[in-house]
């Protein structure tokens, strides 16, 4: 299924509970995001909180030390003769999980068509071991999210009790069309886990123009899947993803089908059929350079101003229905584009930290960010990286030598990139390792591990 990443990452569900940044500040003192129009990062995006966890700050401090030593050190240290050895030897604290590339949706909008149903699978007793390894180094939670519909996976329900009895926070992004699935596991779900459902849209006429479901389905009966999951268990959220597409939108050589006119009728559905939230975010398509996922509207396009303000009136209207029991969200990325302060979002330090603490692993190899899922130059290593000792040794070092040769500044200066604020503190931390030594661990009552 299409996924949402990191112009608004997959990782990014739409709470937007406002926070702080555990520096004290909202933005990082050099980073170019400082003192322009400023959009509070929501608490989900926080992720500089999200890495002062008590669980995870070691692995922080352990990744500054590492690369102000790099940095300030002798040739012998530089990545491409590093021993392996003297990477930290963490894996990521969040990953990506794309669990099959399988899809039984064609959607007009998928930034992932060209990967998907492609017969490259998981070894699924290999998968295991590799999260099993993970989750011993340092692996707090997975986003089993696209590539494919996760659902069809044949071992789904096998795949998502393993990661549970890892005590691993796990999340599930779908197209909706697997609610048996996900009932299957909803008993094994806890507070912090969430499932999110692609709807994109408020009618079964957009829906079905959209998704094009190859096996009929229609968005009542998706719809009506969610009732029995609460039944079974109240204990997680359960969201309504809308991502906005206007007329004139293309990816893939395709102009999409447009969905504006739909927003409040989408909320009003996800209100009635007992979903606790809907989010709407911004289409994304991918750069012709480099194929980032990018959002598809500047503020130089001619139709810029028609789109977002009918998209403002539209998300006000829609805001009427939040209540105490029902949340309407709207993206980070939608608020920057809105006021125009998206190109700080673009302006990357030349590394990108997060690479060291998220990753996606898909059938197809492991990678640096879901913006690059199946990208040559985001490739960590294969669907294996973390198989085996051997294997996660071979992956530091690839690791290391792509923190420092994959220039962010230049790959990403396109991408709203939601890393952009974490990555320059850690960047002034890298700078000024002193400043470790104030870091104090932040520990939250309700921890959220999702990068
Ligand atoms: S800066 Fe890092 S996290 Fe942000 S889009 Fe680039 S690779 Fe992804």
């Amino acid at each position: 299924m299409s996924q949402p990443v990191p112009a608004e990452t997959p990782s990014a569900r739409s709470d937007c509970e406002e926070s702080r940044h555990p520096a004290g500040g909202s933005a990082t003192p050099e980073s170019p995001t400082g003192g322009a129009k400023h959009v509070e990062l929501s608490r989900i995006h926080d992720f500089a909180s999200k890495l002062c966890s008590p669980q995870v700050l070691e692995q922080l401090k352990a990744y500054v030390r590492w690369q102000a030593a790099m940095r300030g050190g002798a040739a012998a240290d530089r990545p491409e003769s590093a021993p392996a050895a003297r990477v930290p030897d963490f894996a990521p604290v969040s990953i990506n999980l794309d669990i099959t590339t399988s899809c039984n949706y064609a959607c007009d909008h998928c930034v992932d068509m060209k990967i998907l149903n492609t017969g490259i699978r998981h070894e699924h007793e290999t998968l295991l071991e590799s999260l099993r390894r993970m989750s011993e180094k340092g692996l707090r939670s997975v986003i089993v999210i696209g590539g494919g519909e996760p659902t069809v996976y044949p071992k789904f329900s096998d795949a998502i009790r393993f990661m549970k009895s890892l005590g691993l926070q796990v999340a599930v992004v779908t197209n909706g069309s697997g609610m048996r699935k996900i009932a299957e596991v909803a008993d094994c779900l806890d507070e912090q886990d969430w499932v999110r459902l692609s709807l994109d849209s408020g009618s079964d006429e957009v829906f079905q123009a959209m998704h094009k479901p190859k096996k009929r389905i229609t968005l009542d009966e998706i719809c009506e899947g969610v009732a029995a999951v609460k039944e079974l268990s109240p204990r997680f959220k359960v969201g309504y993803s809308f991502l906005i597409t206007w007329k004139g939108a293309t990816i893939n050589d395709t102009k999409i089908v447009a969905n504006i006119h739909e927003i409040v009728q989408g909320a009003e559905r996800a209100k009635r059929y007992g979903f606790d939230y809907i989010s709407f975010k911004p289409f994304l398509t991918r750069a012709e350079r480099n194929h980032a996922e990018i959002v598809d509207l500047r503020d130089t396009d001619r139709h810029f101003d028609d789109v977002i303000s009918t998209i403002r009136a539209r998300v006000d209207e829609a805001k009427k229905l939040d209540d105490e029991r029902f949340k309407v969200y709207e993206s980070t990325n939608l608020k920057v584009l809105e006021n125009r302060s998206y190109r700080n979002y673009t302006q990357q330090p030349a590394t990108c930290h997060m690479q060291f603490f998220r990753q996606v692993l898909s059938p197809l190899g492991t990678y640096n960010c879901p913006v690059y899922r199946n990208q040559p130059h985001g490739r960590i290593g294969d669907k294996d990286a973390y198989a085996s000792e051997e294997r996660s040794l071979e992956t530091r070092s690839s690791l290391a030598r792509l923190i420092d040769t994959f220039d962010a500044s230049r790959e990403c200066s396109e991408v709203t990139c939601l890393y952009n604020h974490v990555n320059w503190w850690i960047e002034d931390l890298i700078r000024s390792p002193e400043k470790l030594d104030a870091i104090a661990a932040v520990d939250r009552e309700d921890p959220d591990y999702f990068l």
